[in-house]
């Protein structure tokens, strides 16, 4: 699906990346990641469900043999978000004692989801645990985690596509598009 296929409904106000811009810097990105972990394993953590498109893309640009697991959490409610509290709704499969763990996110926001899972995944034991975000948003400079691979610095918008949803749609578009703002206003 392409911009031009959803045009009917106004909802894509403009492209923000395109495809192949999307594909250059993952691939910079997976040339750095091969080379930090050379002669290491190395274990993907994919946050569900937005970074499926990530994941799977730099998995394949990585072009090394890694193991891929996937976690699903949710924020307790808009209230308490500020609180960082998280609930696990899908654990790994994996036993992380002695691996080395790259999270992979689609966006860092307020950087609390992330923040909170790091420190859940660096309680199980593992070798290390870094992560890799395709984009950050300006309030995630102020988070006390360290984001080791960031592939776009975004300013404050609110983007969908390539794994990115509104109300579970848009997830499929090839590109990074911003929404027009009848959509959600
Ligand atoms: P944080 O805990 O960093 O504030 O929350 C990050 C999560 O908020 C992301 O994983 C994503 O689900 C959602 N989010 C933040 N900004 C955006 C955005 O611009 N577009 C979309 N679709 N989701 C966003
Ligand atoms: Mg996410
Ligand atoms: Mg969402």
């Amino acid at each position: 699906m392409d911009a031009s296929q959803i045009e009917g409904d106004l909802a894509v106000d403009q492209t923000f990346l395109t495809e192949q811009q999307i594909a250059d810097r993952l691939a910079e990105m997976a040339a750095e990641i091969r080379r930090d972990y050379e002669g290491q394993d190395l274990l993907l953590v994919g946050v569900l469900k937005g970074a499926v498109m990530v994941m799977a893309d730099l998995a394949r640009a990585l072009d090394r043999d890694v193991e891929m697991d996937w976690m699903a959490v949710s924020s307790y409610g808009s209230g308490t978000t500020s609180s960082g509290v998280v609930r696990i709704l899908k654990d790994l499969d994996a036993d992380l004692t002695g691996r080395h763990v790259l999270i992979v996110e689609d966006i860092i926001d307020s950087g609390l989801t992330l923040s909170w899972l790091t420190s859940n995944l660096r309680s199980r034991k593992p070798a290390s645990v870094e992560i890799c975000a395709l984009l950050r948003k300006p309030d995630a400079l102020q988070m006390a985690v360290d984001v080791r691979y960031v592939g776009f610095d975004i300013p404050n918008a609110f983007v969908v596509g390539y794994g990115l949803d509104y109300d579970e749609r848009y997830r499929n578009l090839r590109q990074i598009a911003t929404l027009a703002p009848h959509v959600y206003s």
